[in-house]
């Protein structure tokens, strides 16, 4: 969804910050929730906090495979030796009371005996003919997990707007949950524009180009769960442009286009979206990736990127990832953390616009992690987005690196 607010003029050319503060500030969720069984749910977003129904764990249990005694029978010294009468199996517990001077054999996670509240770890314990022996090296209360100690009845174990990660799916079925809540899914509708743009299993005519942006774009959307309709390649026609924004923007939450967003004698897409929608800018101050262009078609939320595959990549990354998944209602989208350092490459930009390099980060021989670029730096280049592990980001000031100047570097995340 949209929010009324006041725009910026679409033709200044922004900062990096201004276009991510903008698209932050316009968007939010307003999709319908759905309940999925948890098989189905990995990377979906809760549209309700999960309460914890029991006590995890719901039973006090030993963490290790050992002896459960009570604490008080540990000697203050020298050895105590205590017997040994019967066992407590995970799944299986020690059924009658554990006395003082005596000890139950327990695996880990199975349930504390009565009259225990402490567990000797095997190797801690020497066997005799009928029990241990314990040192005065031992505590009181350990190696036990207290029922509850993970989570309490009634608690919130995951809120609203939480992604659904392994993690999240195992915490879940630890609390025996089968189905979540969850948002519907966010339809994203893919365009590539160009006359010479060509399907893989067409034959390329001269000057033509196989269309990579719908695949990278189709890998990037499925890696952060949207449901993607692929509307293939519109020409490079006014009409054509119009036609097709308008058609789908009936049957979508969000369109994105790639290329024809310039300023070139075929690039239509951001006068479409003046004529026909709302543009809200379309100039930001980044290399790759400078023209791009975001509003919206009715009620459609509208992405026009450029035409370069790797702007296509570092435009996502940075700005759409963190846009669609709040319109996927995730509240805290994740984002790479930013790295410092050390540069082996010469690096250079004109200021007064942020750029992302390719660039490999890998340990020296300190085991200090270090960044170099990769060959060759083009935004058409696709094999650099293939090379690389991470964006070296130079910041609008930044005009020159040498080999030893400290950078900033973003690790690839699972989008890439
Ligand atoms: P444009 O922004 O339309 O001027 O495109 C810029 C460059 O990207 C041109 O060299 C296009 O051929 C190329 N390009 C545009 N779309 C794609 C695509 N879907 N796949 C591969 N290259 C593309
Ligand atoms: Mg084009």
């Amino acid at each position: 969804m949209i929010k009324e607010l006041v725009k910026p003029k679409p033709d200044q050319l922004m900062a990096l910050e201004d276009a991510r503060s903008t698209i932050h500030n316009t968007l939010l969720c307003s999709l319908t929730s759905e309940i999925v069984e948890i098989s189905n749910a990995l990377n979906r977003v809760l549209s309700d906090n999960i309460i914890s129904p029991t006590d995890v764990p719901a039973h006090t249990n030993s963490a290790l495979d050992g002896y459960a005694i009570a604490g008080l029978d540990i000697p203050k010294d020298g050895l105590s030796e205590l017997k040994v009468i019967g066992a407590s199996w995970a799944g299986r517990p020690f059924v009658g009371k554990c006395g003082r001077q005596q000890a139950v054999l327990i695996m880990t996670g199975a349930v504390m005996p009565h009259g225990t509240d402490t567990v000797i770890a095997r190797e801690f314990s020497r066997k005799t003919e009928n029990g241990i022996k314990i040192d005065s090296t031992n505590r009181i209360g350990q190696n036990v997990r207290a029922a509850g100690e993970d989570l309490k009845r009634g608690a919130i174990v995951l809120p609203k707007g939480q992604r659904l990660m392994p993690a999240e799916l195992g915490l879940l079925a630890s609390l025996g949950t089968t189905q979540v809540k969850v948002y519907r899914k966010l339809k994203v509708t893919i365009f590539s524009t160009g006359d010479e743009l060509r399907n893989p299993d067409e034959t390329l005519a001269n000057g033509g180009v196989y269309d990579s942006n719908r695949s990278i774009l189709g890998g990037m959307l499925c890696r952060i769960g949207a449901e993607v309709i692929d509307r293939g390649i519109i020409r490079d026609k006014r009409q054509d442009v119009e036609v097709a924004l308008l058609s789908a923007a009936n049957n979508t939450d969000v369109i994105i286009t790639t290329g024809g967003v310039s300023t070139g004698d075929a690039d239509y897409v951001e006068e479409v979206l003046r004529d026909c929608g709302e543009l809200n800018f379309w100039r930001v101050s980044i290399k790759p990736g400078r023209p791009i262009a975001f509003g919206h078609i009715k009620d459609t939320v509208f992405f026009g990127l450029p035409g370069n595959p790797v702007a296509v990549m570092v435009t996502f990354y940075q700005l759409l990832n963190y846009a669609l998944c709040t319109l996927m209602g995730e509240s805290d989208p994740r984002t790479t953390p930013m790295l410092k350092v050390r540069c082996c490459s010469n690096l250079s930009k004109k200021a007064g616009r942020t750029e992302f390099y390719r660039g490999i980060l890998s340990p020296n021989e300190k085991g200090e992690l270090e960044v170099s670029k990769t060959n060759k730096q083009g935004s058409g280049v696709l094999h650099s987005m293939s090379a690389a592990n991470c964006f070296i980001v130079l910041d609008d000031e930044c005009e020159k690196i040498e080999p030893g100047n400290v950078v900033k570097v973003q690790p690839f995340f699972g989008l890439v």
